[in-house]
């Protein structure tokens, strides 16, 4: 029996059918797309949670498109392993005319990417990736030498400059669900399938609100104020389309623009220089002596510090899966300068809980706490958790709301006393540093 032929469009970073780039180009090109998700087991395994949210989220996400797929007369085709043998079994099936894709940035999806199509060659099928997930990406936003660069203000004109409504056009991808494979639906895995349990919630498709915008500039910086967009998980799997995010974001604030340019600015920088995954931006930075206590790590973790806005931020991150930014900053704050220890350790946290955890905007958050990234916090400014509650959170709104017990006997003292903690860690990075 003579195989069907299909296109695969493969979704990663970019769960939508609408204004999807690579999928509009599959659906306008080619006839018979399959769309396709792999539950990647290389990461999965590497998940210790079995109840992460994350995995819940993706899920309900492919739910989604494929409820309206079926609406369509189509199907999602889910899978799970690892891409080449994946993507090797549907060859068996299915005639595999091409493959479409969305850039990844990533290192670990680079070297994917590279193999996805070195293997895909050698079956004469042709791999074609578009750029989706940003604006300006790679080399499109450098220096006038051609280098990148390696601070944000610089960077965030010359992208200001070259933003325009080219860039900012939504890829209709309606006008061609036609080319969709017409097929009956094939049920898509379980969660339970592959190891997990648990639910994200209820998805829902994110609405941009506008009013928060709007008043941005005002209200981002109060944690128990819902002052900013909580928009970063859907950005980080690509429930919505950048393109939409800029284009509101270019009308109405440019506070709030200069944030989606600063994803972009730490995408390029993790895509020029992959070794801050593992090394401080600024190589002197490798040298400070931390101190690595584990049972003050615990405390980090558990929000135990008995510093009451430190706890609350923990918490948050722990019950809810997210941090407000401002409480980002002054938790990694924290542990890389009251407690003294290493940035990586804390990014590791972060990374196991945060559901729009992404390794380019939370390394680039830890070593601007650190001092050690490329536009970084100055090392001497060391936040004072008081001061900050003062400025942020003057009626503890936020703080009762995670740390009930904040002000009874049961609360534990400071780990370490401020002006202590303040002194020691100037000492110690001024002698890494000089
Ligand atoms: C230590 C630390 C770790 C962080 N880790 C992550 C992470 O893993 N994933 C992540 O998406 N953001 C991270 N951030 C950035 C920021 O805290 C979150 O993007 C923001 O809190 C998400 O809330 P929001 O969607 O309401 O953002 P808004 O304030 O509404 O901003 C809109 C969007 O802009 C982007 N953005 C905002 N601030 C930043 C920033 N400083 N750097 C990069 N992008 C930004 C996000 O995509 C965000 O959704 C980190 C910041 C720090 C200080």
């Amino acid at each position: 029996m003579s195989r069907e032929k299909i296109t695969l469009f493969w979704f990663r970073r970019d769960l939508r059918l609408e204004d999807n780039a690579g999928l509009y180009y599959a659906l306008k090109k080619e006839s018979n797309v399959l769309p396709l998700f792999i539950f990647d087991s290389e990461i999965l395994e590497k998940l210790e949670d079995k109840s992460d949210k994350r995995v819940a989220f993706i899920h309900e996400a492919l739910e989604h498109i494929q409820a309206q797929l079926i609406e369509l007369g189509s199907t999602l085709l889910v899978k799970c392993g690892k891409p080449i043998e994946v993507l090797e079994s549907i060859t068996t099936h299915f005639e595999v005319n091409a493959v479409y894709a969305n850039h990844d940035y990533e290192p670990y999806a680079i070297t994917r990417d590279n193999s996805v199509g070195q293997f895909l060659k050698t079956k004469g099928i042709p791999f074609r990736t578009f750029k989706d997930q940003v604006i300006f990406e790679t080399n499109e936003v450098v220096k006038d030498d051609g280098l990148p660069y390696l601070v944000f203000t610089p960077y965030s004109r010359k992208w200001k400059a070259k933003m325009n409504e080219y860039y900012l056009k939504a890829y209709p991808n309606r006008k061609y669900f036609h080319s969709f494979l017409s097929t009956k639906p094939i049920p898509i895995l379980t969660v339970a399938s592959m190891g997990f349990q648990g639910s994200f919630g209820t998805f829902t498709v994110p609405k941009i609100e506008e009013e928060i915008i709007k008043n941005y500039s005002e209200q981002r910086d109060y944690p128990a104020v819902n002052g900013t967009t909580r928009l970063s998980v859907h950005l980080r799997f690509g429930t919505i389309s950048i393109r939409a995010v800029a284009k509101i974001a270019r009308s109405l604030n440019e506070t709030w623009l200069n944030e989606l340019i600063w994803r972009e600015f730490y995408m390029c920088i993790l895509y020029h220089f992959p070794k801050v995954v593992d090394s401080a931006f600024k190589p002197q930075y490798d040298q400070i002596e931390w101190r690595n206590n584990q049972e003050e790590f615990d405390a980090w973790c558990k929000g135990k510090t008995g510093y009451p806005i430190v706890d609350a931020g923990m918490r948050e991150l722990n019950e809810s899966g997210f941090m407000h930014n401002r409480v980002r900053m002054i938790v990694a704050s924290f542990l890389t300068k009251h407690l003294l220890i290493d940035w990586r350790w804390g990014e590791a946290y972060f990374a196991s809980k945060l559901l729009d955890f992404d390794l380019s905007a939370n390394n680039g958050g830890w070593q601007w706490a650190a001092g050690s990234g490329c536009d970084a916090a100055p090392y001497f400014r060391v936040f004072n958790p008081y001061e900050q509650t003062k400025k942020f959170d003057q009626h503890l709104l936020y703080i009762r709301k995670w740390v009930p017990e904040f002000d009874s006997f049961s609360y534990p003292h400071p780990i370490v006393e401020h002006k202590f903690a303040r002194e020691r860690v100037l000492a110690v990075y001024k002698k890494a540093l000089q």
